[in-house]
């Protein structure tokens, strides 16, 4: 399994001088499985690029896309993903209950009139939905992708991919509380996420900022080491960084999470969600 960071960012877009070290555009994954098949994650404005990058690499374009929810910061690249406008390209859209409708009215003109110059039929490809995380798992040639419930306004859905070469969590936009919903408790989420090769987790607050920000749906470092740290992960990416964060606060958060770590005689390895970077399991 390859994973290819394209936007980490979280709620806006936030180029400029302060964030080219993690990257400034929002939420984008891809997901390469074993057998060569792309996963992509959320359409935020990371999409952009990405999608340029599959049209230039010649293959067939078969995608899934998972919608972990349809936040704004999750759904604005879409309309830029180079593979919309291929007619042999094949997008199949799984994950959050409202993905497939939220991605076809953001070209209504009825939704809000005058926000895109083309309709969604205007589209080449060939999109079509998938419910199969909703109900729980999805198998995708020899990956076995599970889905969890966020934590965060409106909900959504979290995802792990288990392969034989090691399994990848993926939790973006999700506070971790002691109680939460149902089926989303702190334990819940340590069940779900044990013993991972890789935790990729929201990490956008500090535990000082997060007085007048709890219930907006996004966890502070300090819970978020405590969750690698009691589910056993191996390594642990923070994302879905605050757009007012500069790089130097991000590295910041890392060294504050790693010395939490240390602290607590743990092996797992802390590091930032950064723009370009793949990682290999
Ligand atoms: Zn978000
Ligand atoms: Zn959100």
């Amino acid at each position: 399994m390859k994973i290819t960071f394209w936007g980490t960012r979280g709620s806006i877009a936030s180029p400029g001088p302060e964030t080219v070290i993690y990257g400034g555009n929002t939420t984008c994954v891809e997901v390469t499985l074993a057998s060569g098949r792309t996963v992509v994650i959320d359409a935020g404005t990371g999409m952009r690029r990405l999608g340029d990058s599959l049209v230039a690499r010649d293959g067939p374009l078969s995608i899934h896309l998972l919608m972990t929810h349809v936040h704004w910061d999750h759904l604005m690249g879409f309309p830029f993903f180079g593979p919309l406008y291929q007619s042999h390209a094949l997008v199949t859209v799984d994950g959050c209950k409202r993905g497939p409708d939220s991605l076809r009215k953001i070209f209504s003109t009825n939704y809000v009139d005058g926000t895109w110059p083309i309709t969604f039929d205007d589209l080449k490809a060939h999109i079509r939905p998938s419910h199969k995380l909703l109900r729980g798992h999805l198998s995708l040639d020899d990956t076995l992708i599970e889905s969890h419930m966020l934590q965060h306004p409106q909900g959504g859905l979290g995802f792990k991919f288990t392969e034989q070469s090691g399994s990848f969590v993926f939790l973006t936009d999700n506070e971790l509380l002691e109680e939460g919903w149902a089926g989303s408790s702190f334990k819940d989420f340590v069940r779900f996420c044990r013993d991972a090769d890789l935790l990729v987790h929201d990490c956008q607050y500090l535990p000082e900022e997060m007085e007048v920000r709890r219930g907006w749906g996004h966890s502070d470092l300090a819970s978020v080491a405590r969750l690698a740290l009691d589910a056993g992960v191996k390594r642990l990416f923070v994302f879905h960084h605050d757009p007012w964060r500069t790089d130097e606060g991000v590295a910041r958060i890392v060294e504050r999470i790693t010395a939490m770590l240390h602290d607590s005689g743990s092996a797992t390895v802390a590091e930032a969600a950064r723009e370009g970077v793949t990682l290999i399991l």
